[in-house]
């Protein structure tokens, strides 16, 4: 006997709305996709709607990520036959399942693939996920590819398309083409986007870290900086700035103790 509902998986963050002939289904993606390094767990405590946790925690992180669980149930098809006839055929819920993954899955065009899945029960096992994993992982390493020459032949962005972009995230994978806004932060000396956790801007030469600056022998240890120092700069410091902003826009240069 067939089941009332079934259960479709999606590994992605990408949620999908399709309209088909028996009616309209949201298939929503997880919050907390795509894991994006290897070694960085997610954050705990994030919505997910679901989580594999089977396994211990270090297992590889293909296998510890998130997916979201949407179920839908069967459908009545009405057929127009013409002449103002119509059939009903009614559809199983896996039918329905199945016809809403392949849909979602083909959106790539040929052999593209999504991370959608129809679960075999109520939850998807260990080896459906690793395999659904394995084939999402395969096409995007495809469409990071793709990019890879996209680039090298225009080193435009606008050649690189959406799907591209969330292939390079999902694989945690760094590329020229692909820009991670959430993983630079500003320079306060020039507002170049940079990585964190640096020293020094290689832009424009900001002291960012003064203390790991020192440890690199950047600048000299606890160089003075005080109103003497401050006084014979011939600029004075801008009322009202903090402290640490006005150690950010002093460049390397001129961070050693001034002599007047
Ligand atoms: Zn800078």
């Amino acid at each position: 006997m067939a089941d009332a509902t079934a259960i479709i998986v999606n590994l992605t963050a990408q949620s999908w709305t399709l309209h088909r002939s028996y009616g309209t289904f949201t298939v929503r993606g997880c919050a907390d996709a795509p894991v994006r390094q290897a070694g960085v767990p997610h954050s705990a405590g994030a919505p997910v709607a679901a989580q594999n946790t089977n396994g211990p925690r270090t297992m590889p992180r293909m296998h510890d990520a998130p997916y979201a669980l949407t179920r839908v149930s069967a459908r009545i098809a009405v057929m127009d036959l013409g002449d103002k006839r119509t059939l009903e055929v009614p559809i199983t819920a896996a039918e329905v399942a199945r016809d809403l993954c392949r849909e979602i899955n083909a959106d790539g065009g040929d052999d593209s693939y999504f991370g959608v899945f129809v679960a075999a029960g109520e939850k998807p096992t260990d080896d459906e996920l690793a395999e659904s994993r394995e084939r999402l992982a395969a096409f995007y390493r495809r469409l990071v590819a793709a990019a890879d020459r996209e680039w090298e032949r225009s080193h435009s962005y606008l050649f690189i398309n959406d799907v591209e972009r969330r292939a390079a995230l999902y694989l945690g994978v760094e590329k020229e083409w692909f820009y991670q806004p959430r993983e630079t932060v500003e320079c306060p000396g020039c507002g170049e986007k940079i990585k964190p956790g640096f020293a020094v801007c290689k832009n424009c030469g900001a002291i960012l870290d003064r203390a790991k600056a020192a440890a690199l022998g950047l600048i000299p240890p606890a160089a003075p900086i005080g109103p003497a120092a401050t006084a014979t700069s011939g600029a004075p410091p801008t009322s009202g700035t903090p402290t640490t902003n006005r150690e950010a826009h002093r460049p390397v240069t001129a961070a050693g103790p001034v002599r007047g």
